[in-house]
Formats: structure tokens, sequence, C-alpha cells
């Protein structure tokens, strides 16, 4: 039953209290390269805070490339990036805690193949946001019976379904209370019958008020969860709008070419 693995309203968090609206990530006239491939072209975008913005495009187009740098796992050369009004951090102590700040899932869960999964979720709270054992493996707990996990929390990522150690994935960032959780395809590696429950907790999330973005050719989700749709092609935003103008109304060719090939 996916409807189990939604998380419960009682447990939104500190961003209920934030007043929504005020522009939480900005990125201004952002470039990157890799070597001669110019994969980010002055990107301008704005998350504001509890939005949910969905980033669609071609392979290749540079989607992953922003999510990475907007964590600051990649570098970039010229523009501005800034979280919650501060610049992203270059190294050290201020790096470790914006990596908690922005929490991210990637398509590959990425957890700890030899941490439990309690260990897999306590150990950002407790070595970044030093929070005591106890507290960072009760608030663990909460957050897994949230996912729907909470039974596996002594056994390791191999022995839980894709669909299960990606929400643990979602999970261990929750606990680190990010201020805004990016999605890279999350459910792109998983069999179908696994996409629903995961995209139950996304929806869940973004209804909690979360601000997300997300990387996501899942057209339903996109519709239901999403408020403004960003379409990337060749390294450049090409396009922006809310679903309902995006997918019944493409301008570019680029993008009704697109959503030929995926609708
Ligand atoms: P998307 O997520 O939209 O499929 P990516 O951001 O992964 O696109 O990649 C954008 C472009 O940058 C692609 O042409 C890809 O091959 C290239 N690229 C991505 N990562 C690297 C890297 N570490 N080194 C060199 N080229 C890369
Ligand atoms: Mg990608």
């Amino acid at each position: 039953d996916p409807s189990a693995a939604v998380p419960a309203d009682e447990d939104a968090g500190s961003r209920a209290q934030v007043a929504p609206g005020e522009p939480l990530v900005v990125l201004s006239g952002v470039n990157k390269h890799f070597g001669d491939l110019h994969v980010l072209k002055d990107i301008d975008l704005t998350v504001h805070r509890g939005e949910v913005v969905i980033v669609i495009g071609p392979s290749g187009s540079g989607k992953s490339t922003l999510c990475r740098t907007i964590n600051r796992l990649e570098t970039y050369e010229s523009g501005s990036i800034s979280i919650d009004g501060k610049p992203l951090p270059e190294e050290g102590a201020e790096l470790a805690k914006l990596r908690a700040d922005v929490g991210m899932v990637f398509q590959s869960f990425n957890l700890f193949a030899h941490k439990t999964i309690l260990e897999n979720v306590t150990l950002g709270p407790i070595k970044v946001r030093k929070q005591s054992k106890a507290e960072a493996e009760k608030r663990a707990m909460e957050l897994l019976a949230r996912v729907g996990v909470d039974h596996q929390a002594s056994k390791y990522p191999a022995q839980l379904s894709g669909g299960q150690q990606q929400r643990v994935a979602i999970a261990r960032s929750l606990a680190m209370d990010p201020k805004v959780m990016l999605f890279d395809e999350p459910t792109s590696a998983l069999d179908p019958e696994m996409i629903t429950e995961v995209l139950d907790v996304m929806t869940s999330l973004a209804k909690e008020g979360m601000t997300m973005v997300v990387v996501t050719h899942e057209m339903g989700f996109a519709n239901k969860a999403a408020d403004r749709v960003v379409f990337m092609a060749d390294g450049a935003i090409l396009e922006q709008g809310t679903p309902q103008e995006f997918f019944n109304h493409p301008k570019t060719d680029r993008a009704k070419d697109f959503l030929g090939k995926i609708l």
C-alpha cells in the first residue's frame, strides 16, 4: 500500500514556519564548462521558498550538472549562486553545512553499503548537525516511519528493494533539516512498481511546503506537484511556465519536439 509511505503532516518541520515566497535558491548568469563543452549557459533561476520546480529536458542538456552545481559538487566559472541569501561556500565546515541545507537525492540511491539503514540516516545529523546519538536515532526512526521503512532500520541497503532504498535516501536527506531538496531523476533507476511509492513521498513533501527542485520525466507527478516547469536543452533554460502552460502550450520547437517524444 503506497499510501502507507506518505509522510504525516505534523512532521512538516521548521519550514512550515518560514514565510513562503521569498527567493531561497538564486542562480544568476551561471556558466560552466567541461573542457570545450559549455554545459551551463547563462543560467538564471530563482527558486522561492515552498516552491516545487521541475526541470526537464533531453539527456545531456545539463540537468544533473545544474543540480550538482547548486550543491557545490561541481564548480562553476562565472555568475553567482546563493542559498538563503548566502553565496555558496568554497570549502570546509561551511561546505558541509551547505550540503546539509541542500539535500540531494540521486538516481542511484548512494546509501552507505556497509552501514545499516538507521546508521545511514543518523550519520549526518551526528557529524554535521552535532546531534546526540539518541536524538539522531529518535528522529531517524520517525523519518523512516514517514517513508514507510522503519521496519527495515537494522538491515543493510542491499537487503532492501530499490524503492525502499530510495525512500531511505529521502529520509537521510530530511534528517538534516534541509532548506531545499534536489532530486535528480529519483525514480528512473526503479522498477515500475516501485516508482509510485517514491513519488508519493515526494508529493507529500511538496504538499507540506518543502522547497524542491526535481529533475524528472514523470509527467503525472509534474502535473500534480509542480509550481513551475523549467525546460533545459543544450545547457540553457529555453522556457519555463506552469505545468499547464508548458505541457499544453510549449513555445519553442525544442520543447515541442521533446514533449512529442516523451508524452
Ligand atoms: P543531463 O543530466 O541533462 O542528462 P548532464 O548534466 O549529465 O546532463 O550532462 C551535460 C553534458 O555534460 C553532457 O554532454 C555530459 O556528457 C557532460 N558531462 C557531464 N558530466 C561530465 C564530466 N564530469 N566531465 C565531462 N563532461 C561531463
Ligand atoms: Mg542527468
